[in-house]
Formats: structure tokens, sequence, C-alpha cells
């Protein structure tokens, strides 16, 4: 099926999307259902990916990465996600928070150390900014790392980590000055195998079952003043910095969720018959396939113009918060919509485990949450439109 009908590709995006969709469809989509069921971490196609350079896309050749740019990412993202969200997901943290945060505030002796394993898919990247007690409201967290010498000593626990029961580095937030709130939090690079980490029991999830979901917790944790990410007190900028990369993915995962759903619909209603026609030609059946592409090809619209107004950073050092939760918050609820309207579609079919549409149905709605909630992506934007705090 033709996608891209409305945006041009390079040649050599053009290249990374088929090599990640011949991939996904052939490596990914067979095992993505008993992954789901069983919600196990998928080590051995994660790290083929990492060999096939997608967990480290816009590394720089030089720390191991493939060097290519964000749009590249997307293109390839999508694809995962079109197979399997779950893949996806893991894809995502390891490239757009966790080699993001290194790439934009590291050293370069941080960048030497802590991008290559992870880079090559060796390794599993996190980002540790959810606590128990602190979500949306990140200026709330209790966690703290304590200066004591050339060390950080760090107590406390963090929740809903990404790979957090597989992640051997993670970039973390945490509190060294709780009385100035959100300008309190400094972030660090952490190794996972050292002393006083500890890794809390797996999340039950509704869906992306196969990433891997958990509290990490620290104790007495030491971690040497070289591991801080920027300066003391500046995590929450490096936070919002990096979730704004973040986005870009989610809302890429979104739309290969969304396309994936939208597929199986049209193949179903070509096919389906009922009074004597196939279903596609009722009237209500084509409406909803009419809408769902609509808002398919916006989502996919808004997705790449966010990825070049990233690359377009790259030279003018300006933000895209903006394009990042736009096109995070449209294509998350788009995959939603489209999700739903795909299982309404396949009737009875849509509700059963038979076909993959009920888990597009699950996996989609992680969108609207992660990486700050539809909520937090409109008054992110209202935010930018008016210039009000
Ligand atoms: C599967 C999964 C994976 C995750 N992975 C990671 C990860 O790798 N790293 C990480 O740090 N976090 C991760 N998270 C955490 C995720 O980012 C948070 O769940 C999310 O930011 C929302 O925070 P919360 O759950 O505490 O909800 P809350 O902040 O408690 O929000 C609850 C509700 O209140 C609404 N709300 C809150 N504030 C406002 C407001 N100002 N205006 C309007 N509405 C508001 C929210 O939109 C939401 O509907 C993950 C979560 C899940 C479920």
């Amino acid at each position: 099926m033709a996608q891209n009908t409305l945006f041009p590709l390079t040649e050599e995006h053009e290249m990374i999307r088929q090599t990640a969709r011949y991939f996904a469809q052939n490596e990914i989509a067979p095992i993505a259902a008993e992954f789901d069921e069983s919600g196990e971490f998928p080590y051995k196609t994660v790290m083929k990916m990492g060999q096939m350079g997608l967990m480290g896309i816009e590394i720089p050749e030089e720390y191991g990465g493939a060097g290519m740019d964000t749009l590249a990412y997307v293109l390839a993202l999508e694809e995962i996600c079109r197979a399997d969200a779950a893949h996806g997901t893991i894809m995502s943290v390891n490239n757009s928070l966790y080699g993001y945060a290194l790439l934009k505030f590291g050293s370069d002796a941080q960048k030497q150390k802590f991008l290559p394993p992870v880079a090559s898919g060796k390794v599993v990247g996190a980002y540790s900014l959810t606590e128990p007690m602190s979500g949306s409201d990140a200026g709330t967290m209790r966690s703290r790392a304590v200066r004591d010498g050339d060390t950080y000593i760090i107590n406390g626990r963090k929740s809903w980590v990404t790979s957090g029961p597989v992640a051997g580095l993670i970039i973390l937030f945490t509190m060294t000055e709780p009385a100035k709130a959100h300008r309190g939090i400094t972030a660090f690079i952490v190794e996972a195998d050292k002393p006083g980490f500890v890794r809390g029991k797996k999340e039950p999830k509704l869906g992306i079952r196969a990433s891997a979901t958990s509290e990490i917790a620290f104790e007495d944790y030491r971690i040497p003043v070289e591991n801080r990410l920027g300066d003391e007190g500046e995590g929450f900028k490096i936070a919002m910095a990096v979730l704004d990369a973040g986005r870009i993915g989610i809302a890429a995962q979104a739309l290969g969720i969304a396309e994936a759903a939208f597929e199986a619909s049209c193949a179903y209603a070509s096919e389906r018959e009922a009074f004597g026609q196939k279903i596609g030609q009722f009237q209500g059946v084509g409406f909803k396939l009419a809408d769902m592409k609509t808002r398919i090809e916006a989502s996919r619209l808004l997705t790449y113009n966010a990825a070049l107004a990233k690359e377009r950073s790259k030279l003018t050092g300006e933000r895209f918060t903006l394009e990042a939760s736009m096109a995070k918050l449209f294509s998350s609820e788009t995959a939603c919509f489209v999700a739903d309207e795909a299982v309404q579609i396949h009737g009875g079919m849509g509700y059963s485990k038979e076909l993959p549409v009920e888990r597009y149905y699950r996996d989609a709605r992680i969108t609207q949450i992660y990486e700050g909630t539809s909520e937090i992506q409109r008054l992110v934007i209202a935010r930018a439109v008016t210039g009000l705090k």
C-alpha cells in the first residue's frame, strides 16, 4: 500500500524506511503476538536492531551510531511500530531519550564512554524521571542525591522505567536541592551494575507488554561526579529538552500503530461480506476508513514536520517544543481513534486474539500517556502560542 503520499523522501530516507520495513515485517511481526502474550523482553530482535544501527540512528558514527538524521529515525521507528509497538518503545527510549540526552548535554568523555554500548544495542539505555508520587509534576520528586567529596550518594525510588528490568545505563533525574523544587533537580548517568542499584518488579501492563517496565531503587548508591550530566540544578531543563525529542518518537510510534490498524481494516473491509456486498461498500464503513486515512496523513505531516524542526534546531539552536508536542498530541489521539475504529470494522474478529487488531487497540493507548499526557501536551502548546506561563 502506498504511504508518504504527501511527503517526498530522499533516496537515503527511502532506503532506511525500506530496510526497517523489511526487517520489521519479516522478523518482528511474526513474533509480536507471542511476546505480547508472554511479556518477555525480546532480546534477540533488539540485539539485531542494534546490529542494524536502529538503536542509535542519530548517534554519530564516531560514537558507534548510524549517524543519520531525525527524519531517518522517525521513518525507521514508524516501520518498527507498524509491526510491534513494544519493540518501538524500547527503540525510542534508547534513541531519543538516552541517546539524545547524552548527545546534547554530555561531555566528550561521557559520550565516548556511554554512547557506544547503547548505540550498538549491546546495552539497553533508559530514562528515569517519574516517581511513585511525581509524574506530570516532576518538581515534587522525593529521591535525593547528596554530595560526598568526589561522589554523590543517591537514595530513593523511581517508577515506570521503560526497560528498567534490563537496562545497563540510565539517565536519572533526582533532587540535589529539594527546597528549589524543579530547579533543584540534577541529572546523572547511572551504571546499573554498581552496588546500591536495585530493580523492582516488572509492571503488568495493558499494552506494549514486551517492553519491560519496572521500578528501580537506589540504596546508598555512590556515583562519581564525572557521571553528572550537566550542572547541578540543570536536570529539569535537560529532562524537558530531551522529552521534546522523545515526543517526536512517540508521534512516530503512534503513526506506525495507526497505519497497521488502518491497513488491516482496509483489507478486511474489502473481503468481508454482509447483506450481499463487501462491508467496505457500506457508506458507514467507507466513511470510517476515510476519516482514519485523513487523520493518519495529517499525523504524518505533523510528525515529519517536527523531525525537520529538530534537524533545523541543530543549525539555529531554536527549540522545537511546539512542533514536537503538536505531533505527539495529534498522532497519539489519531492512533487511539484509528485502533478503536479498526476493532469496530472487524466486528467480533476485532475483539479476538487471533488477529493483531486488539493488540493495536491496547498498544495505542500508551501513546496518550507517556512522555507527557495529552493534557500536558495541550498545556505546552497553549503556553507556546500565548506566551503565558
Ligand atoms: C508503560 C509506561 C512506560 C513509562 N515509561 C517511562 C520512562 O521510561 N521514564 C519515565 O520517567 N516515566 C515513564 N512513564 C511515566 C509516564 O511518563 C507518566 O505516567 C506520565 O507522565 C503521567 O504521570 P502520572 O502517571 O504520574 O500521572 P499524573 O501526573 O498523576 O496525572 C494523572 C492525570 O492528571 C492529569 N494532569 C496532571 N497534571 C495536569 C495539569 N496540569 N492539567 C491538566 N491535567 C493534568 C494527567 O494528564 C492525567 O490525566 C511510563 C509510564 C507508562 C505507563
